[in-house]
């Protein structure tokens, strides 16, 4: 049988589940129920093969920035396929998507990053990240200064590098992760873990968690730190105001690497081009991809500092993939960009966009099951709770109401993604206030079925 979008719902649903393993599925859910299958998207809008018209609250995987069915990026794509699919830049070689976005990226991002390492997602540049910053010491006569520390709950991918990077329990558990030389210091969830601290000393003595374990491990074998500016997959944290100062003050005293994973916050998703500016900290390298090409092809990669590269660039770096600056992928992102730029999207969000989602957040943050509301311009999360003041989580088995709440929402034709107890927003950055008031009455009928 020809599988296409007009195979009835149940033969995909059945096929899928016998043909395909899903990343974070267990192949019972999928016997159970079938998957969502999707078959189209418009805008802030994805269909499914039933004819839903569900509100994407979450951009895909917090990336489709652009919006859904942008049809530039469509022809960008095919006339790039038709001209040069496919050629490396390995040995010597370069083509010219390669180097119009590299050039690019260095005008968008702070002015001392400037070079751009390619990989093909946020996993592999953050594999990309590690070895560079053992190699940048090395190169510079101290081999030792290899550690890396990071945070607890944090996601920097799913690699044996990246997922050791990360700080997420249940993935450690599975798999051989960490491997050695990452270490894991608390995160800055004030609302979560802050007890009776004011957030601003709360923010402060997570920070210096970071001196105390750089002092543990000896700063001569401390290569980097890794954080998202915000962190995402764990849960929409916003640190406090004290946190990230703090960290920079300390990378910069025990001359420790400071790596900003921008692969969520980067390309507009907290209000600025690159959420290091939204947090004012300095990192040595940022680590991207998702929002780079809106979710429309996939590129990710590392931009890093003038110092580093004449490190690296002094050396042959015996690292990369076979598509690192893959053509299509970078005219696909390169697109991306120049309609960013053309339409002004930073500004819709700033005028526009962030203020109608924070009004509504604001609205959803007064239902009895939500303790609070923490954002970042298009990025926020709603911890559920059975008691407000107390910050109370609900007992048992993490994350089951936030389940039903996630299934609400589904039900009601909108995705919020849960993580444990907190309901995830991050919408494309297109978003209208009248999609945003469809979002709001949606999201409202799931938490009121969810009470
Ligand atoms: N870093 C961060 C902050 C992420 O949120 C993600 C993915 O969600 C990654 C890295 C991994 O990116 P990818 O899934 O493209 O490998």
């Amino acid at each position: 049988t020809l599988v296409t979008n007009h195979l009835p719902t149940a033969e995909l649903q059945a096929l899928d589940a016998a043909h395909h393993m899903h990343p974070f599925t267990t192949g019972d859910e999928l016997n159970a129920k079938g998957a969502r299958v999707i078959t189209r998207a418009k805008g802030v809008y994805l269909t499914d093969s039933e004819g839903n018209e569900i509100l994407d609250a979450m951009a895909g995987l917090w990336c489709v920035n652009l919006g859904y069915g942008r049809p530039e990026m469509g022809q960008v794509a095919a006339r790039q396929m038709n001209e040069l699919p496919y050629y490396n830049t390995f040995f010597q070689t370069t083509h010219v998507p390669a180097i119009a976005l590299s050039a690019e990226l260095a005008k968008l991002t702070p002015a001392h990053l400037n070079h751009v390492f390619y990989a093909g997602s946020g996993s592999e540049a953050n594999d990309t990240n590690l070895r560079m910053v053992r190699v940048y010491w090395a190169e510079k006569g101290q081999p030792q200064k290899s550690h890396v520390i990071s945070r607890k709950n944090a996601y920097h991918g799913s690699s044996i590098g990246s997922g050791s990077l990360g700080g997420m329990t249940y993935m450690h558990a599975q798999g051989g992760m960490p491997i050695p030389g990452i270490h894991h210091i608390g995160q800055p969830d004030w609302w979560a873990e802050g007890g009776d601290h004011t957030p601003e000393e709360f923010g402060l003595a997570r920070a210096q968690e970071l001196e105390e374990k750089i002092l543990e491990l000896g700063a001569e074998n401390v290569a980097a730190f890794i954080g998202e500016p915000v962190q995402g997959a764990g849960g929409v944290i916003v640190p406090p105001s004290t946190y990230w100062p703090e960290i920079q003050r300390i990378c910069k005293k025990y001359d420790v690497l400071l790596i900003a994973d921008e692969v969520i916050c980067g390309f507009g998703r907290t209000g600025n081009w690159f959420g290091c500016e939204t947090m004012g900290i300095t990192p040595d390298i940022i680590t991207i991809a998702k929002g780079l090409s809106s979710g429309y092809a996939p590129i990710g990669g590392s931009i890093v500092s003038d110092e580093i590269a004449e490190v690296i660039n002094a050396c042959e770096f015996n690292h990369g993939y076979t598509y690192s600056g893959h053509p299509v992928c970078a005219a696909v992102a390169m697109e991306n960009l120049r309609i960013m730029q053309e339409e002004d999207i930073l500004s819709h969000v700033h005028n526009v966009a962030a203020p109608a989602l924070h009004a509504a957040l604001e609205t959803l943050g007064e239902h009895p099951l939500v303790g609070t509301v923490n954002k970042s311009g298009m990025m926020a999360s709603l911890p559920l709770t059975p008691h407000k003041e107390s910050r109370a989580k609900f007992a048992g088995e993490g994350g089951a109401v936030g389940y039903m709440c996630r299934e609400h929402c589904f039900a009601n034709s909108l995705v919020m993604r849960h993580v444990g107890d907190r309901m995830i927003i991050s919408p494309p950055l297109v978003i209208t206030p009248e999609e945003i008031e469809v979002f709001t009455k949606r999201a409202t009928q799931a938490l009121d079925a969810t009470y």
